[in-house]
């Protein structure tokens, strides 16, 4: 009874690896500090939780949309920004494929295949950046197009250009700037103007991944129907809770850390380039993509006997031999470099014996 494209999906892991320095998931390194935790602790002993939490989550919906420079009949809320390309999938473009990029965030082909959607997937070019001949010659076949602004796991922005020519052919094109706030770069003003394009932002990259809180942000016309398929309560009380204290007496921690994460990533990328034989490619997000002259599993389990964890991206197209790190404080960050200059080290010994 159950479909084979179903039975053919392989469930989702991410990295569970006991490791000292964990950098495999772009979380933000820096912990919330004390006053806040007091605060939330204060907020979240009075939510009365035997009742449902607000299914519009209204309140939150007024912070968010202060914090976002946008109103709120503008956004629809998910479950992190997952739940979100569910919706958007289900919904928009019924007819046609899905089309994305690879490599990219695997969260786009998956929901295609659950949905029951053909994928329409084109190689990135060498320089990561959008395939614009490939894409336009097989426009007929998708009328949803997700792009990773920044992409993950390159770390770089495509061409704004190349999207817009790809929208031009009456595609609906998805903008996932999860990693906004190391980028600076937006497609807000055409997700506000336009009924073919929409912006997915999230809190998981900026201290809230555990909170589990995406936002979508598309024209009125727009939200109001994807907001009609949303789960009623998919945010829930606690979550509503702690991410309006985050975001209104929380911004100075979350603005600081960002800016001490993109310092970081600068230092990170200038020193990885010092070791011998990686190659670091330039990132506008919170991580940072390498490539070493060694098989990647054999540099990642290497790493991780010096206690550091990073993602193998290697079996995605393009990716031969390559590794994401995610930036983490100076300390994890000292931890890496070690780590990876130790094991390419030990790695270079064994390839040349
Ligand atoms: N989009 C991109 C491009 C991502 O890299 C990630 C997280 N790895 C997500 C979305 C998922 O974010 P969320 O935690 O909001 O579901």
């Amino acid at each position: 009874m159950i479909p084979e494209r179903i039975r053919r999906l392989k469930p989702y892991k991410t990295e569970t690896s006991r490791a000292k320095v964990r950098l495999s998931s772009n979380e933000l390194p820096y912990p919330v500090p004390e006053h806040l935790r007091k605060r939330i602790a204060e907020e979240i002993a009075r939510v009365p939780f035997e009742r449902y939490p607000d299914p519009t989550a209204s309140e939150l919906k007024e912070v968010l949309g202060e914090f976002f420079g946008v109103r709120e009949e503008n956004i629809v809320l998910g479950n992190g920004s997952d739940e979100l390309i569910y919706y958007l999938s289900a919904v928009v473009g019924d007819v046609g494929g899905i089309y994305t990029p690879v490599p990219t965030f695997p969260m786009y082909e998956i929901s295609a295949d659950v949905m029951g959607r053909k994928k329409v997937t084109v190689p990135l070019t060498a320089d990561f950046d959008i395939d614009l001949e490939s894409s336009l010659g097989l426009a007929d076949m998708y009328s949803l197009a997700y792009f990773a602004f920044p992409n993950n796991p390159t770390g770089n922005l495509f061409s704004r250009d190349r999207i817009r020519k790809i929208r031009e052919r009456g595609v609906f094109v998805v903008l996932d700037e999860a990693y906004y706030h190391y980028s600076g770069e937006t497609f807000l003003e055409d997700a506000l103007r336009r009924e073919d394009t929409a912006v997915l932002r999230t809190l998981s990259k900026i201290g809230m991944a555990g909170l589990r809180v995406g936002v979508l942000i598309a024209k009125e016309e727009v939200a109001r129907e994807i907001n009609k398929v949303r789960l009623p309560f998919n945010i829930t009380y606690p979550s509503q809770v702690i991410a309006k204290v985050m975001l209104t007496e929380g911004r100075e921690f979350i603005e600081e850390s960002v800016e001490k994460v993109v310092t970081e990533r600068e230092r990170v990328f200038r020193e990885l380039a010092t070791i011998e034989g990686v190659e670091p490619f330039p990132s506008r997000a919170n991580f940072i993509l390498f490539r070493t002259p060694y098989p990647a599993d054999a540099v990642h389990s290497r790493m991780l006997s010096y206690g550091v964890l990073v993602r193998d991206v290697s079996y995605m197209p393009r990716l031969e031999r390559c590794l994401r790190v995610s930036v983490g404080r100076p300390e994890e960050n000292d931890a890496f470099l070690e780590a990876l200059y130790r094991s390419v080290r030990d790695l270079g010994q064994r390839f040349a014996g």
